[in-house]
């Protein structure tokens, strides 16, 4: 169905491009030349730059109507074309670093009959005239009332302009003026920049992940957020008064991420980029993000130890156990140190115990004047999402990623099978808990969720900690669905997880499980820490809840908030259309093929009968 809506909204398009598939040429335009040709060592001329290895982004994807050009309505007048502000430079730096282009339109106007696809085939070819070419444009043609898979904000159209592109939509980054285009963007998996007009919502603007003042500014972070993960080739300007071990490449490099098990998955792709020039890493993390640590590629020892300058419920500092630390950070023997934090956390503490320990090199992101507690301080700009604000402290450290090794979230290969009967791949995970109440799905949206998801046909699988029993008990029985509260640790539940078709949750660590598996995530999303760094990363992703509401920012583990109302407002039929827009299928005729190598699943866990399960084996894989 998706791709005859494709095939439409190309031959709508009027353009040169047909959608790939069996018969098709690779829609690609006479001037474009293969992606790796033209990769221009724009992006990456910087002297103090080496490699060129995984970049964050393959293609821009820009909107149209008050994007590139002043939003006219219903135009099809090629004579009306008014190019937005210091739009052709913007464009050109972009195709000059080697980024392909691509126009993502929603053109209602069709459908309606206000202009021909003949008056727009003018209207694109005059944009061309004026901000150059280029290599594609994807139009939804319908309305609304047509419900297609391609009107933004459904992601139709980022698939089908990536796929033209040569990549994935995780691998681009939409500019858009509205609300419907970051939508369309994070449905997508791909990174969503608003550019806000004064038509723009100021609801639409709080949403949004990243905001841009203009076009230029917004070309101008995505060519920095490219750049800045990219390895420096001489990370250390001041020699440091021990001789390192093993060289600059090799040794054995400390990496610091305290507190929870999110934080710690978030900052899996920085220490996978410490592990490719690594002989050893070891992991200091907090008890909170043991488990969590023990999942990620790349960490050869775990060192569990609260610090308490990072812990949101920290002990007090004890002078016997800041020594105990230091002398194992010392049995550590590391080369070099990277702290990794949230942006507002202290590295500096830790930088000082390390000194006393004898680690010749240190590296941290910090506001704070850093003395000589520093060999590199890295700075960050706000609003950079946790994943890439680590992976660029990696990279002024001199690591950079593998080659082939994408900036995306994963774990370790060979994580656990479900630990019950669920059925097969394809259901819902609703995690309504968090350990901050403040980012919780309030018990009563969360059991109205169950119930619409079960009425809409999902097979429902509920999660949570041991203390959340009750909640996952109640939540499940409306959803006739799986209660799996307090059953799982953290690697079972990574193994749950993986095989779902989505999941439905807050901002809390199973959004960034799902992100490691590629697993769509439905976003109940609290706004007391900023979205466009915490949300799920590099996923499909739909974002609800009201992202204005007065906890905006406190990072506040109890919503400050009579009533909690950033979630208590959302309509479970929201979640039920999210799923739809996400294309999750309701999966309740599916018969799983015989088991393969997940085969003799349990039928008890810690002695908890799975009564309501579906007696279906489990089948290994998600399938995507
Ligand atoms: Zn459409």
């Amino acid at each position: 169905m998706r791709a005859a809506v494709r095939a439409v909204a190309s031959a709508a398009s009027g353009m040169t491009f047909t959608p790939r598939g069996a018969g098709n040429p690779p829609a690609v335009r006479q001037d474009q030349v293969k992606p790796d040709q033209r990769r221009s060592a724009g992006v990456f001329a910087g002297a103090d730059r080496a490699g060129s290895g995984p970049v964050l982004f393959e293609a821009v994807l820009l909107d149209r109507d008050g994007t590139l050009v002043e939003d006219v309505p219903y135009n099809g007048d090629p004579e009306k074309v008014r190019p937005v502000a210091g739009a052709r430079a913007a464009l050109d730096r972009l195709r000059a670093a080697g980024l392909r282009l691509g126009v993502v339109s929603n053109q209602s106007g069709l459908a309606r009959g206000y202009f021909s696809v003949r008056q727009m085939r003018a209207v694109h070819a005059r944009i061309e005239e004026l901000l150059g070419p280029f290599d594609t444009w994807r139009v939804c043609p319908h309305d609304d009332a047509a419900g297609c898979g391609c009107r933004k904000p459904a992601p139709g159209l980022v698939h089908a302009a990536a796929a033209d592109l040569g990549t994935v939509a995780s691998r681009c980054v939409l500019v858009g003026d509205i609300g419907r285009d970051v939508g369309a963007a994070l449905a997508a998996g791909a990174a969503g920049v608003l550019v806000p007009t004064p038509v723009t919502r100021a609801e639409e603007v709080a949403a949004a992940p990243w905001v841009a003042a203009d076009l230029p500014g917004a070309v101008a972070e995505i060519l920095r957020r490219q750049a800045a993960i990219v390895p420096v080739s001489a990370p250390w300007p001041q020699p440091s008064a021990r001789p390192v071990r093993r060289g600059r490449r090799g040794g054995t490099v400390l990496v610091v991420r305290s507190d929870s098990a999110g934080d710690v998955l978030v900052t899996g792709p920085a220490i996978r980029a410490v592990a490719h020039s690594a002989d050893r890493v070891v992991l200091l993390c907090g008890p909170r993000g043991q488990a969590a640590a023990e999942l990620l590629p790349g960490v050869d020892e775990v060192v569990a130890h609260p610090l308490p300058w990072i812990d949101p419920d920290p002990g007090p500092v004890d002078a016997d156990g800041m020594r105990a630390l230091t002398a194992r950070l010392a049995a550590v023997g590391a080369d070099e140190a990277l702290v990794f934090t949230s942006f507002h956390q202290s590295p500096l503490p830790l930088a000082l115990l390390l000194r006393m320990a004898g680690v010749p090199r240190i590296a941290a992101i910090s506001d704070d004047y850093p003395g000589s507690l520093l060999d590199v301080r890295h700075r960050v700009p706000p609003g950079v999402p946790e994943p890439e604000r680590a992976l660029s402290l990696a990279a002024a450290a001199g690591h950079g990623l593998a080659p082939g090794d994408q900036p995306t979230l994963r774990l370790a290969a060979g994580v656990g099978p479900p630990p019950v009967r669920l059925g097969a791949s394809g259901y819902v995970v609703l995690h309504p808990g968090s350990a901050a109440s403040s980012r919780a799905i309030p018990a009563d949206v969360a059991v109205g969720i169950a119930r619409a998801l079960g009425e809409a046909g999902h097979r429902v699988v509920v999660t949570g900690g041991p203390d959340e029993r009750d909640l996952t008990a109640e939540v499940a029985a409306a959803a006739g669905g799986v209660d799996l509260g307090g059953r799982t640790g953290l690697a079972d539940l990574a193994g749950v997880v993986a095989r779902a078709g989505a999941v439905v949750v807050g901002n809390t660590g199973p959004a960034h499980l799902a992100a490691a598996y590629g697993v769509p995530v439905v976003s109940l999303f609290a706004p007391t820490v900023p979205f466009g760094q915490w949300g799920p990363y590099r996923v499909p992703t739909v974002r609800l809840g009201d992202a204005a509401a007065p906890c905006r920012d406190t990072r506040a583990a109890t919503c400050p908030v009579p009533g909690h109302p950033c979630l208590a407002g959302i309509d479970p039929e929201e979640v039920v259309e999210a799923l739809r827009s996400l294309g999750v299928p309701a999966a309740t005729a599916t018969v799983a093929p015989a088991p393969t190598e997940y085969a003799a699943p349990t039928a008890t866990v810690h002695g908890t009968t799975t009564a309501g399960a579906v007696a279906v084996p489990v089948t290994g894989g998600s399938g995507r």
